[in-house]
């Protein structure tokens, strides 16, 4: 008999990272990750540069000095951080420790694929609330729930419509929760958030002991290359992820340059600021050819092609701009099959992208 995987295993539909290479193309232009537009602040370039004199060296495991700058940026405890290898490590990490065969999860259409695969790695049964206006819709996402759910993921700003969810509704869907569920709130972009009603939910995963923050440095700090990103919530859930983590889950150039980066608020500052700009000029323009745009709070776009004009759907933009040298996101597995993410670049490359488009929509 040859060697198989668990059941399971095989329903995975492996995650599609953005494209970043066109065939004949040397320097493609690549709006399609969410990645930061400025690179990486150059403080945090200094600390991993500096930590190849160490090697050798295996990193403090709990990444304890990354911690306490998070901790202190934020007025938080150090004690109930857990940082990881990216937040996919700690979504991974939470399937683990949180989900059994049979046991169920809650996610919305539309939300971040890495969720389902989680849930799928554990054979736990996948239920996905319907959105509304692409948005999280909370009562379809309550109304999901069961005895057996154990995990209900909330993508806020979601990733790839840019919605979010008030931080009213955010409390209410926890308080419907029954305590044996755990609330993870996914806050990859909340640094780009300009909403007074948004919040993070730090204070939430403060005061609740079923509620988990993760955070990225993927996003707002540029060091999506090396792999960071810390959850926050309570102790007996952060005990759970440190029984099951790895050892010496983040390099230890990864905790330097975080720690660099926490430092570096102008760095950061200086991106939202940008993105906050950009993000409404770009939108303007993509609905000024006649695409629908959905509202983003974050560093991309979804615009929506028309679906009676065969000649431009979204695959016909996306040939029309991958032979032109830009290459944006298919969003078809998050059940958008006529519609392209644009990530917010540089100034010159989403001017180069927008004409690109306005020739295909002419
Ligand atoms: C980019 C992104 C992340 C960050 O993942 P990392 O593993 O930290 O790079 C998390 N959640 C969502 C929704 C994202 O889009």
């Amino acid at each position: 008999m040859p060697v198989s995987p668990l059941p399971y295993i095989l329903d995975i539909e492996p995650y599609k990272p953005g494209d970043s290479k066109i065939a004949g193309v040397a320097h493609p232009v690549k709006l399609a990750s969410n990645e930061n537009p400025f690179g990486a602040s150059p403080k945090a370039q200094a600390a991993y540069a500096q930590a190849a004199a160490d090697l050798a060296l295996y990193p403090e495991g709990t990444a304890r000095a990354l911690r306490e700058a998070i901790a202190a940026r934020y007025g938080i405890d150090a004690e109930r951080i857990v940082c990881g290898a990216g937040s996919d490590e700690i979504f991974f990490m939470l399937g683990r420790a949180f989900l059994g065969v049979g046991d169920e999860m809650v996610q919305s259409e539309h939300a971040f694929s890495v969720y389902r695969i989680v849930g799928q790695q554990s054979g736990a049964v996948v239920r996905t609330a319907k959105a509304k206006d692409r948005a999280v819709d909370v009562d379809s996402m309550l109304a999901c729930v069961t005895d057996k759910t154990r995990i209900v993921w909330l993508d806020n700003p979601n990733n790839p419509t840019g919605t979010y969810i008030p931080y009213a509704d955010v409390r209410r869907l926890h308080a419907g929760l029954p305590g044996h569920v755990l609330l993870v709130i996914d806050a990859a972009y909340a640094e780009y958030v300009r909403r007074n009603d948004y919040s993070a939910g730090l204070e939430l995963a403060g005061e609740a002991d079923n509620v988990l923050m993760t955070r990225t440095f993927s996003k707002i700090y540029g060091l999506a290359a090396l792999r960071l990103g810390w959850a926050y919530g309570p102790a007996s859930v952060i005990d759970a992820l440190n029984r099951i983590r790895g050892p010496f889950n983040v390099s230890a150039p990864a905790q330097a340059a975080g720690v660099a980066a926490i430092g570096d608020a102008a760095f950061a500052d200086q991106s939202a600021a940008f993105n906050e700009a950009e993000l409404p000029r770009v939108t303007g323009a993509l609905e000024a050819m006649g695409l629908r745009v959905t509202p983003s709070v974050g560093n991309f776009v979804l615009a929506h092609f028309p679906d009676d004009d065969a000649a431009r759907s979204a695959a016909a933009a996306d040939a029309h701009l991958r032979a032109r040298g830009y290459i944006l996101r298919r969003v078809g597995g998050y059940g958008f099959p006529n519609a392209l993410r644009f990530s917010i670049g540089q100034r010159a490359h989403n001017d180069g992208a927008l004409a690109a488009l306005g020739e295909f929509m002419a």
